[in-house]
């Protein structure tokens, strides 16, 4: 049974049709990559998934499940979170007042002080395999570890299913291999990750299954072993590629 399923989305703005009875499903413990030429209604059905849109018609089940996804905070409390690149973090702040002190803040529990949050990150980081310190003040890491600190802020907050858009674009190669390196240990883990890119030789690397859409169309999912990028590349610009070369 998959983690998430989405089922016959439809979306349209203004009467225009974005998203036309698209399926989605992501196993536990998967990278799985989501791809499309510009326009293909990615991030539609992403923002679906979290709440800032709500979809014409359609399901989303989690763990089999139907769930109603109608802001972000239900999509959290449904374990599911975006990664953002780098926004929602506070820089002149430590990775540990980032990762618990504003949330900490908002609930009613009391604040928890410096040395709590900096235990829990610790422990969080340790469990997590980041080598970062949880008093490192985040405009002083570089880039990559601004990315992991979000990571880890959405995984203290009971994520399971991660949606990273373009990940990587920010960072170098080194960094690059760094994070797929802490991806491969969120995958052993269970976590699932939706990875939207348009790298096809990073998809190639670190995704299970690849997921295409076109035009507003779920086209097909297939596992990332078996296929190649002359199949993913046709499927992505639709038959009058092939033809253009007959
Ligand atoms: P992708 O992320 O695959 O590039 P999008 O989901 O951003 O695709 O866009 C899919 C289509 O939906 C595009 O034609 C885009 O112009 C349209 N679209 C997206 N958001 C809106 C909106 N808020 N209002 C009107 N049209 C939108
Ligand atoms: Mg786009
Ligand atoms: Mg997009």
């Amino acid at each position: 049974q998959p983690i998430l399923e989405m089922r016959g989305i439809n979306k349209a703005f203004n009467g225009i049709t974005v998203l036309n009875d698209v399926n989605f499903s992501v196993k536990k413990g998967e990278v799985h990559a989501l791809m499309g030429g510009n326009g293909a209604g990615k991030s539609t059905l992403m923002k679906i998934l979290t709440g800032v849109y709500s979809a014409d018609s359609g399901e989303i089940l989690i763990e089999g499940k139907p769930v109603s996804i109608k802001s972000y905070d239900d999509a959290q409390k449904n374990n599911i979170s975006m990664i953002f690149q780098e926004f929602s973090l506070i820089p002149t702040l430590s990775v540990a007042q980032n990762i618990y002190l504003t949330r900490e803040k908002k609930t009613s529990l009391g604040l928890l002080d410096d040395k709590d949050c900096e235990m829990k990150t610790e422990k969080l980081l340790e469990e997590l395999g980041v080598d970062i310190k949880p008093t490192e003040i985040v405009q002083n890491l570089g880039v990559g570890y601004w990315q992991m600190t979000e990571i880890a802020k959405a995984l203290s907050q009971e994520a399971k299913i991660l949606i990273m858009d373009e990940p990587t674009s920010s960072l170098t190669k080194n960094e690059t291999e760094i994070l797929f390196s802490f991806i491969n240990k969120l995958k052993a883990k269970g976590y699932s990750i939706i990875y939207i890119s348009h790298r096809m030789d990073e998809i190639f690397q670190i995704c299970d299954r690849i997921t295409i859409m076109r035009d507003g169309r779920y086209i097909t999912t297939e596992k990332c072993s078996e296929t190649n990028l002359d199949t993913v590349i046709s499927h992505i610009v639709g038959m009058q590629f092939d033809q253009a070369f007959e």
